[in-house]
């Protein structure tokens, strides 16, 4: 099935989605349904199962088809979404008789926090719902005049109320690479950190934003050497996985190292270690279950593609050594 987040069941739709009487029609249909984002939180049961609350449009009172942005529509396959159409709306476009009703039916709670509970399908659609949200919400002004600007096409664009400059959902994308070396004791060894906020022991891959005028690969080589001032060469690329938290695709990358000395002192983060298959295999996932204090090693969550990244070298699924 892939990575969490990345597997995404419905059907965009982006062509028709700006027809207005097609879009219409959908979001009038008795089977459509509604995905509701608070603050950057999405909808979920009450018990401890986080299932995801989608709601009707009849449940939701006086509702507008200009606050809403258009999911897709599920493929027949899929149990969960049948062929009906999906939204998502802000909780704050409901009125407040919607509101309350909400609050009645579920808790909101921070999508990572109830992934592990979700089915793949399920945390693909509330991931994009997320993003879409997310990008609204930091994006009610042009870039270019500083007027108003509003959602238009299923709210995949807005556009300036003044200057009609048109701005488009933005991801920021991010590379995140196992860098391997084979040692002189024989030994493959993958180089990862940590920052001083996470979790004791928590470690994870190498990651960092592209910058504006460089190659995927070119982000790969200067993102290690900042942070690690270890060269590394040969940039693969492995994998993509959509990272909502809050705007970005994350690009996976295995790189050989040329150099093993590691040098954190110009960077922000804590440690960074040189790790063999060996010391990984005594690594376990964190989970939500596992909140002791322990200094026991561990990578970070199973839904994320660095904790992809590391158990496929362990594994020798990828890298050259
Ligand atoms: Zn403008």
């Amino acid at each position: 099935m892939g990575l969490t987040y990345a597997n995404m069941p419905l059907d965009r739709c982006s062509n028709q989605r700006k027809n207005k009487r097609w879009l219409t029609s959908e979001f009038n249909h008795q089977d459509t349904l509604f995905c509701v984002i608070n603050d950057g939180m999405s909808l979920f049961s009450h018990d401890n199962n986080f299932t995801p609350i989608y709601l009707s449009k009849a449940q939701l009172d006086s509702l507008s088809i200009n606050s809403c942005i258009y999911l897709g529509k599920g493929a027949e396959s899929v149990e969960s979404t049948s062929v009906r159409s999906m939204f998502t709306v802000n909780f704050e476009k409901l009125r407040f008789s919607s509101q309350e009703q909400l609050l009645k039916l579920g808790q909101w709670k921070n999508l990572r926090e109830a992934t592990p509970n979700l089915t793949v399908l399920d945390a693909s659609i509330q991931a994009l719902a997320k993003a879409l949200d997310y990008w609204h919400s930091t994006h009610q002004y042009c870039g270019k005049c500083g007027n108003v600007s509003s959602s238009v096409e299923a709210g995949h664009a807005r556009r300036c109320t003044e200057c009609r400059n048109m701005s488009f959902p933005r991801t920021d994308p991010a590379v995140i690479m196992l860098v391997e070396h084979m040692f002189p004791d024989g030994i493959a060894r993958c180089l990862l950190g940590r920052q001083a906020t996470w979790k004791a022991g928590m470690y994870s891959t190498l990651a960092g934003f592209v910058d504006p005028g460089e190659t995927l690969e070119e982000a790969v080589i200067r993102e290690v050497s900042e942070e690690t001032a270890v060269v590394v060469e040969n940039p693969q690329y492995i994998t993509s996985q959509p990272w909502p938290f809050p705007a970005s695709v994350m690009l996976g990358f295995t790189a050989v190292a040329t150099s093993t000395i590691i040098d954190i002192s110009q960077d922000d983060i804590d440690d960074c270690q040189w790790f063999s298959r060996e010391q990984l295999a005594d690594f376990y996932a964190e989970t939500k279950t596992n909140n002791d204090e322990t200094t026991q090693y561990r990578i970070g969550s199973g839904d994320s593609i660095s904790s992809y990244l590391i158990t496929a070298w362990k594994n020798k699924e990828i890298g050259q050594y």
